[in-house]
């Protein structure tokens, strides 16, 4: 080695210098190891390896090349490195720390600990970096510890980067404490506390933090609306962005994509397009997740054209965009279209993932497809290496089940290799219920409500079952039972977007500015219901009318999907369509009342409930009465 370092040292620097620009220019065309290889050695040839600025330059290309396909290259030389000094270890750090092993960096900092490598304030923040990516607590608070031990504590990278380490990895209290005693705080550690409140869920304080910041970026605004979204507060999503065009800040692909699906969350299709326009106007480039989302966005708007279209003008390699089109299909009640979608995409040489298969599967069992979706159902190990998993036999049952299958959809869950969960035992419920085998309905509703207690949506199941079969006192004795256990049933929940603005009603909600305009129009459309010859499915209606319960079941005439149509009808023009999101599925009385709404009033109405779409049209829905 000696005799090399000696040689290096007369050589004369300019053919150095020669060299390294002739060996940069040649990394920047390497495309692949076989050249990186041959660059490699010339390097060694010419002692440009020996030259720590070359070395480091060298390691940087492999690094940060992308795709990251030079990685492994990177550690291999820097392995072989004798001392490679503070710079390079810092940069092996920052390497890893974003790549898909972020531990790398935590273990190179163990070497350069054991090492007695010298390090600095700058090996900290990458480092508490790849804690963060990996979701480290544990390794977040022992490098805590060597900050203040090595007295880093005062630096304000060091700390906003533990602030950041700390929030990201799900301490946000941890990172709280720590931005009270900062001293110097600054627009990251802000927006690291918004992130790790939105993290868990506590919105309330990310808001105030929000509020509170003495200046706020592009990040702050999107890390709340993303935060929003997650929490499913869509609403506020929407109404935050609509603040972030106020303040004039330019939205980046991520808060677009977050609030194009907040828009698909709540139907709001004319916000949604709204948005679709601006990232056409200002030739924001349609990315696999813009275009994935605005192919959500429409599909699950019911305007499976518009989707077509934004799929149209995506280049067609990635799997993500063929499954939002083919799940579009399927929640739309088209299973045709989803089955040769997802030809079309095999023959495009693109491989179907299990999220691909739970949409297909999806749509073979909304349109009663027992034979394609057997037979998908079988292709995926077989033909495609995927295990089913809970989701795909969920869909199985529920098809077979659906179908009338029952036997078969039971034999399905016995033989299954995994433990059926209540999605399953549900899907088999639902299947009694639509196919009246009220003996078998009866034991599932019992292995459910002894595996969820306290989900009030068993209960109610179990006991609509029991009054179908007409046995009204084993109904009265499943809901006391609801009752006791203190079993909740989720609220409904209807959204309709009008004039861009976006109206929420709940079950039995007077909390509407106009309902009572509400309540006296929905008076008149049930008059008119009524002159046509409507009456209330009296199966339901008993049940719904126990005495204990009467101020709930008042709200049978306000379920929350006719406040929203009742409301619908007084704001929007004669004629137009209506749009609404509903949480939970849509009960079949309101199913009823809404196909004689569309004949009565000559008005398509739109309506996503919990699994899928009804698009109400002159009396008619096109669910066919399926779902
Ligand atoms: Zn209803
Ligand atoms: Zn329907």
């Amino acid at each position: 080695m000696a005799a090399v370092t000696t040689s290096v040292a007369s050589m004369d620097r300019s053919f150095l210098e020669h060299n390294l620009s002739d060996t940069m220019s040649c990394l920047r065309q390497c495309s692949n190891t076989q050249e990186l290889k041959q660059i490699h050695a010339r390097m060694l040839k010419t002692g440009l390896m020996q030259d720590s600025s070359a070395v480091s330059k060298f390691l940087s290309f492999c690094l940060f090349k992308n795709p990251p396909c030079f990685l492994p290259y990177a550690q291999m030389v820097f392995d072989s490195l004798h001392h490679p000094d503070t710079f390079l270890w810092n940069l092996m750090i920052r390497g890893f720390s974003s790549s898909n092993e972020p531990e790398r960096s935590i273990l190179l900092y163990r070497q350069m600990l054991c090492r007695s490598a010298p390090l600095n304030v700058y090996t900290f923040p990458f480092l508490l970096k790849a804690c963060s990516n990996e979701s480290a607590f544990g390794e977040t608070k022992q490098i805590h510890a060597q900050i203040i031990k090595f007295g880093y504590a005062g630096d304000v990278y060091a700390t906003n980067s533990m602030i950041n380490a700390y929030a990201v990895t799900g301490n946000v209290q941890f990172a709280h404490r720590l931005f009270d005693r900062s001293p110097l705080r600054d627009i990251v550690s802000w927006n690291s506390m918004i992130k790790g409140y939105a993290k868990v869920g506590k919105m309330g304080i990310a808001l105030k933090f929000f509020q509170n910041m003495p200046e706020k970026n592009v990040i702050s605004w999107t890390t709340l609306i993303s935060g929003y979204v997650q929490a499913g507060m869509n609403k506020e999503a929407l109404d935050l962005f609509r603040g972030m065009q106020n303040a004039d800040v330019e939205p980046d692909h991520v808060s677009l994509a977050n609030v194009i699906s907040a828009c698909a969350q709540l139907g709001a299709l004319e916000q949604g397009k709204w948005i679709h326009a601006y990232v056409s106007k200002r030739s924001i480039r349609l990315d696999s997740v813009l275009g994935c989302v605005l192919i959500d966005m429409y599909a699950k708007c019911g305007e499976m054209e518009e989707a077509l279209s934004v799929f149209r003008k995506m280049k067609k390699d990635s799997v993500q965009a063929w499954t939002a089109v083919i799940s579009g299909f399927a929640c739309n009640g088209n299973g045709r279209a989803a089955l040769s979608q997802f030809m079309e995409m095999q023959n495009m040489g693109i491989e179907p993932n299990e999220i691909t298969f739970t949409a297909v599967l999806t749509a073979c069992s909304y349109n009663g497809l027992v034979g394609e979706g057997k037979l998908l159902f079988r292709s995926m190990e077989r033909s495609y290496n995927l295990k089913p998993t809970i989701e795909h036999y969920g869909c199985m049952v529920d098809l077979l089940g659906r179908a009338g299958r029952i036997d078969e959809a039971k034999e399905l869950i016995e033989n299954m290799p995994l433990k059926p969960n209540a999605v399953i035992w549900g899907a088999l419920l639902k299947a009694c219920q639509i196919h009246k085998n009220v003996e078998l309905g009866e034991r599932i509703g019992e292995i459910l409500m002894r595996m969820d207690p306290h989900h009030g949506g068993r209960y109610v199941h179990t006991a609509n079952l029991y009054a179908m079969a007409r046995k009204w006192d084993r109904a009265v004795e499943t809901r006391r039972r609801m009752k006791d256990q203190g079993a909740l049933k989720v609220p409904g929940r209807s959204t309709i977007s009008v004039d861009g603005t976006v109206h929420v009603f709940f079950a039995g909600d007077r909390s509407h500015p106009e309902i009572e305009g509400i309540h006296s129009k929905w008076k008149a459309i049930r008059a008119k219901l009524g002159e046509k010859g409507y009456m209330a499915e009296a199966e339901d209606m008993r049940i719904d009318l126990l005495e204990e319960e009467r101020e709930v079941e008042m709200a049978m005439e306000q379920h929350s999907e006719r406040l929203a149509i009742a409301y619908g009808m007084m704001k929007s023009k004669a004629g137009s369509t209506l749009r609404i999101v509903k949480n939970l599925r849509v009960c079949k009385d309101c199913h009823t009342v809404t196909k004689l709404i569309s004949k009565i009033y000559q008005r398509d109405i739109v309506m996503r409930d919990r699994i899928r779409f009804h698009h109400f049209s002159d009396g008619k829905c096109s669910c066919g009465d399926y779902w």
